[in-house]
């Protein structure tokens, strides 16, 4: 049989992993958790998905036209693993109640590394989680960082890494966060805490970072330079990175995030979603001997193949993470 997974916060993530695991054939959705019956409540039911809420919400739920399922207590008791996406810091507070159910848990990079114990990403340490009860599947930027740090320092060993994140102020549903005209350097204390969020997943890489925050919804874009232990030239760097299934080789006129955008959607993904790193592969380049590049991350995308990994792992479905990512991408058609 499947094994079951509940989605506590159904908002840009927790919509997203609800479909990438309709789509494997080893695990399915028992429900999902909506505080509000908003429209992203009633298109979950239209599709199929048991709604289930907070206990003072059920009756709210009900009168708008969305029959509840339960309580969000109730979707516990019913699944293997909770996948929480909540908005961060609010996870921290469930703990207790899975803890209490006896249930498996999925936290998101809004939460600290701490709670769960163990941070995730597949390529780089999908055994680490094998039998897990606790995984927090990192942030967007540092999902994409790993990508491309981890087979760099398998291949040439990673002496230092220093990155710029160029990051968008909201997601596009988002109309209370910005700026929406200024750039805005975040944190000003530097280094920032991304840097430090990568050696979460691989403690051994030395890395340093920067951020600001940009008057866009579209994407986050990175700037990297990369020294590294072996030799290595530019031509070595793209066939490594066109080796790995996450990251994706742009060119092809491509100049901006706005572009990226549109490629999603010309693809026929779902809401037009970029699950890959997006390299531009005429900026890969060695200069006085350290590595360059520019990379495009999708922030509301690139983090859902990997929670569909991470649950694969915590339930020892596949104990070979290479294995686990090609059926997770063939699925999702990635
Ligand atoms: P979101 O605000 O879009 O969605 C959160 C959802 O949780 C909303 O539907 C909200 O109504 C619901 N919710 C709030 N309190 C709840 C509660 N007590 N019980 C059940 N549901 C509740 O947030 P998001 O952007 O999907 O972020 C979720 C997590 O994913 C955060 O940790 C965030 O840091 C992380 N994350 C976000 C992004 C991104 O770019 N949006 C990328 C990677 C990781």
């Amino acid at each position: 049989s499947k094994v079951k997974v509940a989605i506590n916060g159904y908002g840009t993530i927790g919509k997203r992993v609800a479909d990438a695991v309709t789509v494997q054939d080893d695990m399915e959705i028992i429900g999902i958790a909506k505080t509000r019956p908003n429209y992203e409540a009633f298109v979950a039911h239209d599709k199929g998905y048991d709604v289930y809420t907070l206990a003072d919400k059920v009756d709210a739920m009900n009168k708008a036209g969305i029959p509840a399922a339960g309580t969000v207590d109730d979707m516990i008791a019913k699944a293997d693993v909770v996948v929480d996406c909540t908005p961060g810091g609010i996870g921290e507070k469930n703990k207790a109640l899975y803890e209490k159910a006896g249930v498996k848990a999925i936290w998101q990079g809004g939460e600290d590394h701490e709670l769960a114990g163990c941070s995730f990403n597949a390529e780089a340490n999908y055994t680490e989680a094998l039998g897990k009860d606790f995984v927090r599947v990192v942030s967007c930027n540092t999902t994409g960082l790993c990508r491309v740090i981890y087979p760099l320092d398998q291949e040439y060993g990673v002496k230092k890494v220093r990155v710029t994140l160029m990051r968008r102020s909201a997601d596009p549903n988002d109309v209370k966060n910005g700026p929406i005209n200024a750039i805005v350097p975040n944190p000003i204390k530097l280094p920032s805490h991304h840097g430090p969020d990568v050696k979460s997943v691989l403690p051994h890489i030395n890395i340093a970072s920067t951020a600001v925050k940009l008057p866009t919804t579209l994407m986050h874009l990175h700037t990297l330079n990369i020294e590294m232990e072996k030799e290595c030239t530019a031509d070595d760097v793209k066939a490594l990175f066109a080796k790995q299934s996450r990251v994706r080789m742009i060119g092809q006129g491509i100049g901006s995030t706005a572009e990226i955008m549109e490629l999603g959607k010309d693809l026929g993904r779902p809401r037009g979603d970029m699950w890959e790193n997006c390299v531009w592969e005429d900026s890969v380049t060695m200069y006085e001997g350290e590595l360059y590049f520019f990379q495009a991350i999708h922030q509301e995308s690139d983090v859902i193949p990997e929670n569909v990994d991470a649950i694969r792992a915590m339930m020892e479905l596949e104990t070979d993470g290479a294995k686990s990512i090609a059926k997770t991408n063939k699925a999702m058609g990635l």
